[in-house]
């Protein structure tokens, strides 16, 4: 019989820009986790599960490691994602209208059980596992501020999926009822349409347009270009005391609250981990929603409010949270859908 510790779960984040791919002890020690990392090649609809393929080989290569000796493959993408058949669909940055990665990874490692969540739903799960305390680690929200809003619940132990493996979607939770502010996803007034990267780019185009508030600032760290603005020039204008750029990230801010607030009464979470692309601004947001939520929670939610945190690994925390679904699968816990 073999030991416990001589077992491998392999864990593969797919995103928009970067894949990244790890192996590790099924007891999931930190010290232990072997990572790669490459770009997202999206020259025909298999490049990303080939380099898939490719990083995990050459991870259980240099490791010593026999394909036997893998319990399981999980793997977290960018979706909508089909957890079943394992294909993301309509994915706006990886640049086919369908991408299948089971068939084409299962051939390759043949025999190995593959697990397919979402980012976000794997992400609670990493929190879950490698970050969060005892106290809070069952009750727990992820969200990620990034491109679009994104979450994941951990709610009395159990990780909400739904009947697709979607649920959880927050950032298309209503916000401003009364909004003209569209959001990626066709309706108005969404959390994702102020708050996210795209949103704040496209609160601070519509406000340009309407010209009613000063924003020299921005312009001019623009060079007098807008097409050059991403949701970081607002952030910087506003820094420096531009009046557009301040109304746009108090909104995003704002909203950010208001979401908070909706999740919480949803979920009844101790603690929010935050993380994505947007948190490299984090003073400008965080200390805010902290400051709220300690003092007039009631403004935003009927619920004790939650503590709210960020997660100390940044861009891997998807790729920890594709480790923690096999852990997760592997100790058959039960999945509510
Ligand atoms: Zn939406």
């Amino acid at each position: 019989m073999i030991e416990i510790d001589e077992k491998y779960i392999a864990g593969v984040d797919i995103g928009g820009t970067w894949i990244r791919v790890a192996v590790c002890p099924v007891n999931l020690k930190e010290e232990s986790i072997r990572i790669k990392i490459t770009k997202t090649l999206k020259e025909n609809k298999y490049s990303i599960s080939n380099s898939v393929c490719k990083l995990i080989s050459e991870l259980i290569d240099e490791n010593y490691i026999k394909k036997t000796q893998i319990l399981g493959i999980g793997v977290a993408s960018a979706g909508p994602l089909n957890t079943e058949t394992g294909v993301v669909f309509n994915n706006a940055n990886l640049g086919f209208r369908e991408i299948p990665l089971k068939e084409p990874i299962e051939e390759k490692f043949h025999g190995i059980p593959l697990y397919f969540i979402n980012d976000c739903n794997g992400a609670v799960l990493g929190v879950h596992y490698f970050e969060a305390d005892g106290g809070e680690r069952d009750n727990l929200v992820y969200i990620t501020i990034s491109t679009g809003v994104g979450g994941g619940v951990i709610c009395n132990g159990h990780l909400l999926l739904g009947k697709e493996g979607n649920a959880a979607e927050v950032g298309h939770a209503l916000v401003e009822p009364r909004s003209r502010a569209q959001c990626n996803c066709g309706a108005y007034g969404c959390w994702e349409a102020y708050s996210s990267g795209t949103g704040v780019r496209n609160r601070a185009l519509d406000a340009l347009q309407e010209g009613k508030l000063n924003a020299d600032i921005l312009m001019s760290i623009l060079e007098e270009d807008k097409s050059k603005l991403t949701a970081k020039e607002v952030f910087q204008a506003a820094r420096e005391g531009d009046e557009l750029s301040k109304k746009i990230v108090n909104d995003c801010i704002f909203y950010t609250k208001v979401g908070i607030g909706i999740v919480n009464n949803y979920y009844d979470c101790t603690s929010i981990y935050f993380g994505g692309a947007m948190m490299k601004d984090k003073e400008q947001i965080i200390p805010h929603v902290i400051e709220q939520f300690e003092r007039d929670p009631i403004k935003f939610t009927m619920n004790h409010p939650p503590k709210i945190k960020l997660t100390k690994y940044r861009d891997e925390i998807g790729l920890r949270g594709a480790l923690a679904f096999v852990k997760y699968k592997l100790e058959n816990h039960q999945v509510i859908s």
